[in-house]
């Protein structure tokens, strides 16, 4: 059995205890979180002892794309989206499967580093998929879902199923199905998406509201998503549900039951009361909001209601990180009514209770998995550990999943499971 020490300990964003200890199990499972004092007989434990330091949940992405890893500054953003995923696309041509594989393993690598314990991660086709199956990072893997053309929704679903049922999942592993968004995806595969989400006992998420450009798509069928789609060859009699995206997806059953909201940029305040009573999730991406030039983002109405808001990064081909801490700073400086305890929850609670594994990631509480980061900030005398937390030069110095040790900065671990 290990411990660690520091001078903070979070339990949870409100529970914070100084001179505090986590005693972890062999099987990787937080036995004690508390006061170090308490723990009888900690000499008989290896301790790693990381000073001045905040131990802290392990952060959660709900939502990435790990795949696009190597894209980070490839694409110019001029704020219309359409452009972006048209260079997108030109970008990602001739890619062979390594460098897909490539790309998913330095985004685990980087998600580690900055303290991220489990990632949301959208995958296409399973493509680099022996990658996130082995590595040590916890994961929700979203298969992503394309087809606009609702004849042969059938045989995209069938493909998805030949993958789930060929994967065996474990504890650092769940599926998930990731219908892309309104403008790549016919009413006919939301539909059958959601069924089949249903009868696998599995989470949905899908992109929604995230541009002005789909919100004139659904509603008039005009704007630069037509022009895209007619380009691409994908219209073929498609008529435009004439509803805001929010409706759009309350009309096809989508919302029933609740599911994972990716993005919400652009929302009436009736859309926010259909997210609220189907008690569905909503990802906040800040930076990659911030890349887009969006207008604000109505955060703080969805704050105001009971609606569950967790963050993500989105990928690098739209953000210069793929680390939570960096978000939860963003939201620091730019959001200065919003309480430091509820951005800290965001990054760890809210992404836990969105991928419905609260009751086993998102705090350090006992039973819990040791999915651990530890957060070193220079200036040890600030006022509180939150502004240690969020300080600029703050990083984080050693992450662990399930009691496994998975980066140590400064070598401090004399020992690994
Ligand atoms: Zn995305």
């Amino acid at each position: 059995m290990n411990i660690l020490k520091s001078k903070y300990l979070l339990r949870d964003p409100d529970n914070v205890i100084e001179d505090g200890a986590v005693v972890i199990d062999d099987d990787g499972l937080i036995e004690f979180a508390g006061e170090f004092k308490d723990i009888s007989a900690p000499e008989s434990y290896r301790i790693i002892d990381l000073g001045d330091s905040a131990i802290v949940p392990g952060f959660i992405n709900a939502h990435t794309h790990l795949e696009l890893t190597h894209l980070h500054k490839s694409i110019k953003s001029n704020g219309n989206f359409t452009d972006w995923i048209r260079q997108l696309v030109d970008r990602k041509k001739g890619w062979a499967e390594s460098e897909y594989a490539l790309s998913v393993r330095d985004g685990i690598t980087s998600s580690l580093r900055s303290g991220t314990t489990t990632v949301a991660d959208i995958t296409r086709n399973g493509i680099a998929l022996s990658e996130l199956l082995t590595s040590k990072i916890r994961k929700s893997l979203f298969f992503e879902i394309i087809n606009f053309d609702p004849a042969s929704a059938k045989e995209t679903i069938n493909d998805f199923k030949k993958i789930y049922t060929a994967i065996k999942t474990d504890e650092l592993l769940s599926i998930g199905l990731f219908p892309h968004a309104p403008y790549t995806v016919s009413d006919k595969l939301y539909r059958d998406c959601k069924e089949v989400s249903e009868d696998l006992g599995v989470e949905i998420a899908t992109h929604i509201a995230e541009t002005k450009d789909e919100v004139e798509f659904l509603a008039r069928g005009t704007g630069h998503f037509a022009t895209l789609l007619k380009d691409f060859k994908m219209l073929k009699g498609w008529k435009p549900p004439e509803l805001s995206p929010i409706n759009y997806l309350k009309n096809i059953g989508f919302l029933e039951n609740g599911c994972i909201l990716i993005h919400c940029n652009y929302m009436t305040e009736e859309e926010i009361d259909l997210i609220e009573e189907s008690k569905s999730n909503v990802v906040f991406c800040p930076r990659s909001h911030e890349y887009f030039l969006h207008e604000d983002h109505p955060f703080s109405s969805l704050k105001d209601r009971d609606i569950n808001i967790a963050l993500g990064t989105d990928s690098l081909a739209s953000n210069d990180t793929l680390s939570i801490l960096d978000e939860m700073k963003f939201i620091r400086n730019h959001y200065q009514d919003i309480k430091p305890q509820n951005i800290l929850c965001m990054g760890t609670i809210a992404g836990a209770a969105a991928l419905k594994m609260d009751d086993r990631i998102g705090r350090l509480d006992p039973g819990y998995y040791a999915d651990i980061a530890v957060i070193e900030f220079m200036n040890s005398e600030v006022s509180n550990v939150y502004d240690g937390i969020f300080s600029q030069d703050s990083e984080c110095i050693l992450t662990m999943v399930s009691g496994e040790i998975c980066y140590d900065k400064n070598g401090l671990a004399p020992f690994s499971n």
